[in-house]
C-alpha cells in the first residue's frame, strides 16, 4: 500500500467513526473528535468524505436518519427503498417521501439496466 492509500484508509476510518459519532453522540462530541485531527487531517476529511457520499441519493434519503423518517427498527430495509415504498403501499399508507424518492430512482435505475442489457 503506498503512503496516500494508507493516508486516506486512516481517513476513510476516521470519517466513519466521526459519522457514527455525529448519529449517536451529537454535533458537540463529533467537534470534539475532529478536534483531535492536524490542520492537514482537518482540511482533507471533508475532501475524502465527499467522495463517500453515494450522489445517486437526494438529500431528503441520505438525511432520513436525523428527519426523523422512519427508519429500520426491526431488521427492515430503511425508508428511501423499494422494500420500504411496497411496505408502505401494502399498509395502505401514503409513501413518505424519501421512499417516493428512492422509489423514483429505483424505476430509474432498473430502465437504464435493462436498456443497457438489450
Ligand atoms: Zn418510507
Amino acid at each position: 500500500m503506498r503512503d496516500n492509500d494508507a493516508y486516506a484508509q486512516r481517513l476513510v476510518e476516521f470519517a466513519c467513526e466521526l459519522a457514527c459519532t455525529v448519529r449517536d453522540d451529537g454535533p458537540a462530541a463529533a467537534a470534539a473528535l475532529l478536534a483531535t485531527l492536524t490542520p492537514e487531517d482537518r482540511a482533507t476529511l471533508p475532501i475524502v468524505m465527499a467522495a463517500m457520499i453515494p450522489v445517486e441519493l437526494p438529500p431528503a434519503v441520505l438525511l432520513a436518519w436525523h428527519t426523523g423518517t422512519p427508519t429500520n427498527r426491526q431488521g427492515l430495509q430503511p425508508c428511501g427503498t423499494h422494500a420500504a415504498y411496497n411496505r408502505h403501499k401494502d399498509r395502505g399508507e401514503e409513501p413518505c417521501d424519501a421512499c417516493v424518492i428512492g422509489e423514483q430512482i429505483y424505476h430509474r435505475q432498473r430502465y437504464m439496466t435493462t436498456r443497457r442489457a438489450a
